[in-house]
């Protein structure tokens, strides 16, 4: 590793393997009814209790029959079938039924003929092309009963909840929400929609973090701004950990004089401050408090939300049982040459495009300074530069993450 050009700074990865491992699974298991289970991560694997399709049925409008004792071309249409309909009386050699998509087969059909392909006369219906044992969705070719539906530790997205419903499923055993308190520290910092003083700033922070936490299955209680204040700070942190399981603060990590957030933090408990080579993203405090773990985000802006999503996002997954997927991964060509120098794993801010004969590009969104939030938001993906890595030519392969919930 090349300490020589960061000495001192902890490697990105190291911080990501320790954050993941410190943190246990904090959350319960709960029994949800479907209709709450939207983003919420299942605690046990869901088993079908059926099979999908529970019966054979047909996957077209038009005849079914039995194509082995068909003779000639016509058949004798006996009847119909509707969906949710059922006739359970055997075809006789020479009949057929009219039966919609979806209708149970009859016994001793095996064959559905789409209507586009036949002629019907009063009660007689001429066959012009078909193929046999076709247009038949067969019990349990989805799934089959007692076959995993989903696993455990996967988030229900809404196509999940249509295989639940789809499996008669009405409640299922998930995590419980994780309880995280939020807050910003700093005396510059004024709520939107107030007039600004002198030398103050918007808190931005607490919003990006509180519109990124809402995305997911949690508790949030936002504990708004603490000023710069020993008792202040001391007081909210201690509230903090009464009421949470994770503690995310972000601001007075770093070591200027109004940082009181050290002092008080080696009082409470034992937090560690580590200067981390990512880019953006140096400072970072990370440590329990009692129960409570505490997640200390530096204050600029785009390093607050950069290493919430790349470092804290992991540590909440594993507390709240999540096996979150990872994000999607490709390496393409850069568009434009790509500022960097060696010492930091860099995660510029890019837009994934195609070049004019349709081939993947990515160019970054301009300057890249921590406080630059149209670096983000103009973003739909990170261009993650490896640490030891310098300058990039136009041209050169680089890796792109492509963003996803919650920052998006
Ligand atoms: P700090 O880590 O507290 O020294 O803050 C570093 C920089 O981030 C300073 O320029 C702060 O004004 C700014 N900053 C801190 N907290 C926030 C916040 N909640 N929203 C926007 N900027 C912030
Ligand atoms: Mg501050």
């Amino acid at each position: 590793m090349d300490q020589c050009a960061s000495p001192g700074l902890l490697d990105f990865h190291t911080a990501l393997t320790q954050l993941t491992q410190q943190v246990p699974l904090l959350c319960g298991e709960e029994s949800v009814e479907l209709s709450d289970l939207l983003g919420r991560i299942t605690a046990q694997a869901i088993v079908s209790p059926i099979n999908v399709p529970a019966f054979d049925n047909s996957a077209m409008d038009g005849y079914a029959f039995n194509a082995a004792s068909l003779e000639g071309d016509t058949l004798t249409i006996r009847g119909s079938v509707l969906a949710g309909d059922y006739d359970d009386l055997p075809l006789q050699p020479g009949e057929c039924v009219r039966i919609m998509t979806g209708a149970p087969i009859p016994p001793n059909a095996d064959t559905v003929v789409m209507q586009e392909n036949t002629e019907t006369t009063d009660n007689v219906v001429r066959i012009l092309k078909y193929k046999a044992s076709s247009n038949i969705r067969r019990a349990g070719e989805d799934i089959k009963q007692g076959e995993t539906a989903i696993p455990a530790g996967h988030q229900l997205k809404t196509a999940d909840i249509g295989r639940l419903a789809s499996l008669g499923i009405a409640s299922a055993m998930v995590r419980t929400r994780l309880k995280v308190a939020l807050l910003s520290t700093g005396d510059e910092l004024t709520q939107p929609g107030t007039p600004l003083a002198p030398g103050a700033i918007y808190d931005s922070n607490r919003f990006a973090l509180h519109a990124m936490l809402s995305k997911l299955p949690i508790e949030l209680f936002d504990l708004g701004v603490i000023k710069d204040d020993y008792h202040a700070i001391r007081d909210a942190y201690v509230h903090a950990s009464e009421l949470a399981d994770i503690i995310i603060c972000s601001g007075g990590v770093s070591v200027g004089d109004a940082d009181y957030t050290k002092t008080v933090l080696d009082e409470l408990g034992k937090v560690a401050f580590w200067k981390l080579a990512m880019k953006p993203g140096k400072p970072f405090a990370y440590g329990p408090i009692g129960d409570s773990h505490f997640i200390g985000l530096p204050g600029n802006p785009v390093s607050a939300i950069v290493t919430f999503y790349q470092l804290a996002m992991p540590m909440l997954a594993s507390a709240m049982g999540w096996d979150r997927p990872s994000p999607t991964s490709l390496k393409v060509k850069a568009g434009c040459a790509i500022r960097k120098s060696p010492g930091r794993t860099d995660f510029q801010r890019g837009i994934l495009g195609c070049d004019e004969d349709g081939n993947p590009v990515v160019t970054t969104t301009g300057a890249q300074g921590s406080g630059v939030f149209s670096s983000l938001s103009d973003a739909n993906c990170f261009i993650v530069l490896e640490r030891e890595r310098g300058a990039v030519a136009k041209g050169e392969r680089v890796n792109v993450e492509m963003f996803r919930a919650p920052l998006v």
